[in-house]
């Protein structure tokens, strides 16, 4: 692996930033966000408020532009005219790595599709930190992201992950928890389950347990914070191998 000089070249004009920023641990902004935020002309965020304080906190101060769900087709535009005459614009959500259960694949597909240069900084990331701290197979896994609200449609795309290989991973609100685990407690009852709170923060914890340990554990303690929840494989049970007689 060829490691970068710190001496980097200037940001390239006319390029989008995707930057991730921290989860909860400020200490998780990497160098490269930072220098990237501190040269970009402006900053797209998801909540302006919030991204403001965080580069405050950091001691940058930046032109910022609010870009959210329900504004994105918009906004988008309004970013692709920017790249266009050349600005370098960095894009952050409220926490953790843009387009992953936030905004930004909107924004990513337009200025590629208009032949302009987009690249990721690289950083924070629930699923990744979930995934890899939780001790199940990080070889395969689906990202399924926050399932639907209403019942029925949860309850199908549960049914319908079955098929899928290696680890699925959700993302789900405290008001959602309990009622996940009793789902996955009716749909996969005997596979081993992960819950990731609030993590990189105070306190972080990893529950781990088939689906009916969790939810008794979630309804006796109400568990609050941000979850990621993880459940893994389903485990076929190995035939025995009759090895051939001579
Ligand atoms: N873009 C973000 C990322 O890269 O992880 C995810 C944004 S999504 C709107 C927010 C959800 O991510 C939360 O509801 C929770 O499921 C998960 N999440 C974010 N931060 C977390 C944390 N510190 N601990 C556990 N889960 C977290």
């Amino acid at each position: 692996m060829e490691v970068q000089s710190p001496q980097l070249p200037p940001l390239q004009p006319g390029t989008l930033y995707l930057v991730a920023t921290p989860i909860g641990n400020l200490e998780d902004i990497t160098l490269r966000a930072l220098r990237v935020l501190r040269e970009c002309d402006v900053v797209a965020a998801e909540d302006t408020r919030r991204s403001g304080q965080l580069l405050k906190h950091f001691g940058i101060s930046k032109p910022l532009l609010s870009y959210f769900q329900f504004n994105e087709a918009k906004r988008s535009e309004e970013i692709i005219e920017r790249l266009r005459r050349g600005e370098k614009v960095a894009l952050v959500t409220d926490a953790g790595s843009p387009g992953i259960s936030d905004p930004g694949e909107r924004v990513v597909r337009a200025a590629i599709g208009g032949g302009l240069r987009v690249e990721a900084v690289a950083g924070p990331c629930a699923l990744v930190a979930a995934l890899t701290a939780s001790g199940l197979p990080t070889e395969e896994f689906h990202f399924v992201g926050f399932l639907p609200h209403k019942s029925g449609q949860r309850r199908n795309q549960l049914e319908a992950l079955r098929p899928a290989g290696g680890t699925l991973v959700f993302y789900e609100s405290p008001y959602r928890i309990e009622k996940l685990l009793g789902e996955l407690n009716e749909v996969y009852p005997g596979r081993d389950v992960v819950l990731a709170r609030e993590l990189s923060k105070k306190f972080e914890e990893f529950l781990r347990g088939k689906p009916a340990e969790l939810l008794a554990v979630a309804q006796k303690r109400s568990l609050k914070g941000e979850f990621v929840v993880l459940v893994g494989p389903e485990v076929r049970e190995k035939k025995a191998v009759t090895l051939p007689t001579i």
